[in-house]
C-alpha cells in the first residue's frame, strides 16, 4: 500500500522546518520524524499531508544532555538511543524502562521520543513516563518558543497542545534532589502480545524517608483519553507508610479517579481492573527498588 502523492523538504535547521510549515500551510504539511506512526496513516490515508517537512537532518534536535537541573532530550532522538543512554539510566531511569515496553527494537531504532509524545496515543507508553516525571515539552514556532507542562500538552486521544505550524524540539525532565532519599521507579503493562501497545500501563515513582513515602507519582494509560496522572492515589501515599495497605489504598484511589471506556481490545471493566492490579504492581516494584530489593 502506497501513501497518497506529497512534496518532500529535509530543512537543517529548526527556523527553516517552521518556515516550511508556515509556507506550506494550505496543504496541510506535516512533520516527518521516524515515520513509524505517520507512514502506516499516510498508507492507510488516514493523513493526507500535502507536504512532509523530514527533521532528520537537524542535528541539534538529536541529543541528550543536562541543563542545570533538568535532564534534555532532542526530540529527534530516537527511543532506542535514549533507551540505552546512560544520562538517561541515571536521570530518568523510568523513562528508559517505558521506552523498553513500547513496540519492538526495530521500531525503537527509527521512532523518535518527540515523535512518539507528539504522536499522542492515548495506549502510549512514553507520554505517561513525562508525566510522571513532570516533564515539560519544548515547542517552536513562527512566534517563538513556549515551554509547555506535560499534563497541559496532553489534550485528547493524537492531540496535543502543539499548534499545526510548531515543532516540538525537547523534551525537559526535571532532576529531582535525591541526597539523602531512597528513591525507586516502575513502568508495568498489560498488553496482549510483548512490544504491542498496552491496555493499561502504569508509570510509578516513590521517594522513601525513613520509613514514610516523602512522595510518589503515578500515571495511567489505558484508562482515559489521554495518560493521566492519579493525584489522589499520590495524595493517598504522601505520608504512609510504604507497606501493602497504602498500595492498596493506592490503588484504590486510582481507579475512582477514572471512568475508561471500553473498545475493541477490552471492556471498561477489564480496563478497571487492570488498572487496579498494575497500579499494585507498579508501586510494590518502585518500593522495592526503593529499598533495594530489587
Ligand atoms: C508495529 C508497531 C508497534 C508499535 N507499538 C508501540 C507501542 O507499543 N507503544 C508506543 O508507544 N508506540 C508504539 N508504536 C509507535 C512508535 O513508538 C512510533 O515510533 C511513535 O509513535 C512515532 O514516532 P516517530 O518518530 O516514528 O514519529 P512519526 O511517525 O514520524 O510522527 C508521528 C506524528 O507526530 C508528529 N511529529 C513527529 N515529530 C514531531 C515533532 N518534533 N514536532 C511536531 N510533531 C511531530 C508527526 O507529524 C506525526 O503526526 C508502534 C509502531 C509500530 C509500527
Amino acid at each position: 500500500m502506497k501513501p497518497p502523492p506529497f512534496a518532500y523538504s529535509v530543512p537543517a535547521t529548526v527556523a527553516e522546518a517552521v518556515e516550511l510549515l508556515a509556507a506550506h500551510a494550505e496543504v496541510e504539511p506535516r512533520v516527518l520524524a521516524g515515520g513509524q506512526s505517520l507512514i502506516p496513516l499516510m498508507n492507510f490515508r488516514l493523513a493526507q499531508p500535502g507536504h512532509l517537512v523530514d527533521l532528520r537532518n537537524i542535528a541539534e534536535l538529536s541529543a541528550i544532555r543536562l541543563d542545570g537541573n533538568a535532564l534534555v532530550i532532542g526530540a529527534m532522538t530516537r527511543q532506542s538511543e535514549v533507551e540505552h543512554s546512560p544520562e538517561v539510566a541515571l536521570a530518568a531511569p523510568l523513562l528508559a524502562e517505558a521506552i523498553g515496553l513500547a513496540a519492538h527494537p526495530p521500531i525503537r531504532n527509527l521512532g523518535t521520543v518527540g515523535g512518539n509524545i507528539a504522536h499522542a496515543d492515548p495506549a502510549a507508553e512514553l507520554p505517561a513516563a513525562v508525566l510522571a516525571l513532570d516533564g515539560e515539552l519544548v515547542a517552536v514556532g513562527p512566534d517563538g518558543t513556549r515551554t509547555i507542562a506535560a499534563a497541559d500538552f496532553l489534550r485528547g486521544p493524537f492531540s496535543t497542545a502543539l499548534a499545526a505550524d510548531e515543532l516540538l524540539t525537547e523534551i525537559r525532565l526535571p532532576r529531582r534532589d535525591l541526597v539523602g532519599v531512597r528513591s525507586g521507579y516502575a513502568f508495568v503493562e498489560f498488553s496482549r502480545v510483548f512490544g504491542n501497545f498496552a491496555i493499561v500501563g502504569v508509570a510509578a515513582l516513590v521517594e522513601l524517608d525513613g520509613d514514610r513515602i516523602r512522595r510518589a507519582a503515578l500515571a495511567l494509560t489505558g484508562v482515559a483519553p489521554t495518560a493521566v496522572r492519579a493525584h489522589a492515589a499520590e495524595r493517598v501515599l504522601t505520608g504512609a507508610a510504604p507497606d501493602p495497605a497504602a498500595v492498596a489504598a493506592a490503588a484504590e484511589a486510582a481507579v475512582a479517579g477514572t471512568s475508561p471506556s471500553g473498545d475493541v481490545h477490552a471492556s471498561a471493566t477489564t480496563r478497571t481492573v487492570l488498572a487496579r492490579t498494575y497500579v499494585r504492581r507498579a508501586l510494590d516494584l518502585a518500593i522495592s527498588r526503593a529499598r533495594d530489593e530489587r
